[in-house]
């Protein structure tokens, strides 16, 4: 047995007028992030955790924005396919450790099912993943309710 760290970043701009999914779930605002895909900046990161310690790439490459067939998708779907990635190379996802920065809304509340969503998406029991929200405490982009940002680290078990 071996073990792999990989660690992920994401952050998106807000704007009115899009869905905020953060996650795999739509959390009621009046604004949400940009983006080719949905915009989720949790699945978002947490592949490119995954793919980091697999050393497996990145999201860029195995879903590049400039493919239509990624235009507005559901990002579960890339957690999905990097799970099968991580299968077919022989990695099981130990423990995957989140923090989610966003002024508003409250995340907090919502992580239970949050949770229970990106771990049926990865084939994990829900335990396996941490959620912690931060604000930005009203500084630069993010703190201004500009962005939203993510910061994830995965930890792999190699059989
Ligand atoms: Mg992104």
């Amino acid at each position: 047995m071996s073990v792999r760290v990989g660690i992920g970043y994401d952050l998106h701009r807000l704007e009115a007028g899009r869905k905020l999914i953060v996650g795999g779930i739509e959390l009621p605002f009046d604004k949400g992030p940009m983006g080719h895909s949905d915009g989720d900046v949790v699945a978002h990161a947490m592949v490119d955790a995954l793919l980091g310690a697999a050393g497996l790439g990145d999201i860029g490459q195995h879903f590049p924005d400039t493919d239509p067939k990624w235009k507005g998708a559901n990002s579960l779907i890339f957690l999905e396919h990097t799970r099968r990635l991580l299968d077919e190379k022989g990695f099981a996802i130990e423990h995957v450790d989140a923090i989610v920065i966003l002024e508003r809304p409250k995340l907090g509340p919502h992580f239970p099912r949050m949770k229970d969503v990106l771990a049926k998406s990865l084939g994990v029991p829900p335990e396996k993943i941490h959620l912690k929200a931060k604000t930005n405490e009203g500084v630069d982009a993010v703190g201004r309710g500009e962005a939203i940002a993510s910061h994830i680290v995965a930890t792999l078990m190699k059989r």
